[in-house]
């Protein structure tokens, strides 16, 4: 088997303490890997005048798979846009074209009391919310501020974005779904505005069409705000869930609440190579970082995901999340998903007992 070459970029605030610990699960497996670190993010504009140096784009661009941590810190507030930490996020997302974002929502038994919701409606909920990343008004042209031309307001100063989705796009994002669909219960909520938006009734009409290719595939269309609700009045509905750039930042931030603990969720954005950048759903929490509090196994998680996606290492990602499963069973819990009757431990120790877990099983 060839090496795998991960790019390693672990940011800023809990970045470094996050990652270092999802390097020691990834070393504590049986397999070969090539690790190459890199700076990004405000860590990268201090050395080196920019979030992204070319360095490490390079890095990441040769490698198989992306293990990121967290970027920012309030002290890049004040820099132009181009210059800050999350601009790095951006950067790689564009040049890797990583138009598919992967976001399970999985409410672990041990953990159903971190949710706001009642226990019931979310103990079991594992759902996984797929939101199209590199289109739609996020990134649609023209935008800008001008006088209005026109309507009520016409001459008054006004701003504006478009919203817009080429046929290939919507296509190779329904095919995702529909393949991850395949894998999990094959039921797909695709999520639109197709009553007022015309961008997102092509978006209806193409998934539609895409959809005849897989026919044991369930398909149900869903409004936005309905979905929003759905989501809070009975998430175990859903399985996979899939939607444009707008909506699916805002749904897959709701679905992670489902689950109380930001520092459990993993996610993945991957291209049409498989080749994939991996990283906690969280910040980099820079009012904890340094103090070896923070929750490492959504990193821990992502780079099962890492696993399973890009690497093609599906038992090694089975074993890192049956290894998470058995610490949260012995009771141990960060800060973050601490209560009554676990133990509180650090970054440091929880990532030990995921590694002493994976040696447990044999
Ligand atoms: P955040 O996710 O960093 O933190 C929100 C809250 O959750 C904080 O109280 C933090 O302590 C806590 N938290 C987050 N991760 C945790 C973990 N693993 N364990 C325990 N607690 C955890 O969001 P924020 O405070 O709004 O943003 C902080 C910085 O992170 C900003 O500069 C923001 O731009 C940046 N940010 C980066 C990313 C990214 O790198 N992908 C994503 C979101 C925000």
């Amino acid at each position: 088997m060839s090496t795998m070459k991960i790019a390693v970029l672990p940011g800023d605030g809990i970045g470094p303490e996050i990652v270092a610990e999802a390097l020691k699960v990834l070393q504590a497996l049986d397999l070969r890997f090539e690790l190459e670190q890199a700076l990004v993010g405000g860590a990268a504009y201090d050395a080196h005048g920019h979030p992204l140096p070319e360095a490490t784009l390079a890095l990441a661009k040769g490698a198989d798979a992306v293990l990121f941590g967290a970027v920012g810190d309030w002290k890049y507030d004040k820099l132009d846009r181009p210059l800050r930490p999350e601009q790095a996020i951006l950067g790689l997302r564009k040049n890797l074209g990583l138009f598919a974002n992967f976001r399970p929502a999985i409410c672990y038994e041990q953990l159903t009391h971190a949710s706001s919701l009642k226990p019931e409606l979310v103990a079991g909920l594992d759902i996984l919310i797929i939101r199209e990343l590199t289109g739609d008004i996020y990134f649609g042209q023209p935008r800008g501020r001008r006088e209005s031309p026109d309507g009520a307001f016409k001459g008054a100063p006004e701003a504006f974005d478009t919203m817009r989705y080429a046929r290939p796009e919507i296509e190779r994002i329904a095919h995702v779904a529909f393949q991850a669909a395949r894998k999990r219960s094959k039921k797909v909520t695709s999520v639109d505005k197709a009553n007022v938006l015309e961008t997102f009734q092509f978006w209806k009409d193409v998934v539609t069409e895409v959809h005849a290719q897989y026919p044991d595939v369930e398909l149900e269309h869903m409004y936005v705000d309905n979905a929003a609700m759905q989501l809070v009045k009975a998430p175990k509905k859903f399985d996979v869930v899939f939607t444009g750039n707008m909506f699916g930042d805002i749904l897959s931030d709701e679905a992670a609440m489902l689950t109380g603990s930001i520092g459990m969720l993993p996610s993945a954005s991957l291209n049409e190579r498989n080749q994939g950048l991996y990283e906690p759903s969280h910040g980099s929490a820079p009012d904890i970082a340094g103090k070896g509090v923070a929750n490492p196994l959504a990193t821990i998680l992502s780079a099962a995901m890492m696993l399973r996606f890009s690497l093609n290492q599906e038992q090694a990602a089975q074993r890192i999340e049956r290894a998470v499963q058995a610490v949260l069973s012995q009771g141990l819990r960060t800060a973050d998903i601490h209560s009554d009757g676990t133990r509180r431990v650090g970054t440091a120790e929880m990532g030990d007992a995921v590694v002493a877990a994976l040696r447990a099983q044999g």
